[in-house]
Formats: C-alpha cells, structure tokens, sequence
C-alpha cells in the first residue's frame, strides 16, 4: 500500500506544530521535518499515476504494442522513440 505525499505532509506540519509547543519534545521537530521532507518529495516526484496508466496501456494491447502519447501511432513496447513523430515515448 501506498501512503501518499500528502499525507507526510499533513503528520510531519502536525508534528512540528505539536513538538514546537511542548519543549520536552523538540526532538521530534527533527521527526516532523522529515516527514514534510518525504512529503514534498512525493509529491513532487511522485507519478505513479502515470506509471500504472503505461502499464495498462500496454497489457490491454494484445499485441504488446505501445501508442504514442502524442501522435496515437502503434510502436513496439522497448521502443524510446515514435517511429512515426520522433518523440520519446518513455
Ligand atoms: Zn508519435
């Protein structure tokens, strides 16, 4: 299961807010910190959307032919490139 960037996002603010207020617990600004780190790196990085979406494509084509995003042409699945517009397919 995947726990989206949001969501570290959200803890990490709410543990920095909680340990900010308790002086005993300033360590866990540090833990806090971290998880908004993690959080906006997913975010920003985080396409696993597109990813599945790839991967559809290609299991629900019998032939194991990709189409290209930007002109619909067939291209074979280990193809970088459109044969037909040139453009990186991956
Ligand atoms: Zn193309």
């Amino acid at each position: 299961m995947k726990i989206p960037g949001i969501i570290y996002l959200i803890v990490g603010i709410g543990v920095i807010i909680i340990s900010s207020m308790i002086e005993k617990f300033t360590f866990f600004i540090v833990i806090g910190a971290l998880l908004t780190f993690v959080g906006l790196i997913k975010i920003i990085t985080g396409t696993p959307n597109k990813e599945r979406k790839i991967v559809d494509k290609i299991s629900k084509n019998p032939n194991g032919f990709i189409t290209c995003k930007f002109c619909k042409a067939y291209n074979y699945p280990n193809a970088l490139r459109c044969h037909h517009c040139g453009r990186r397919i991956k």
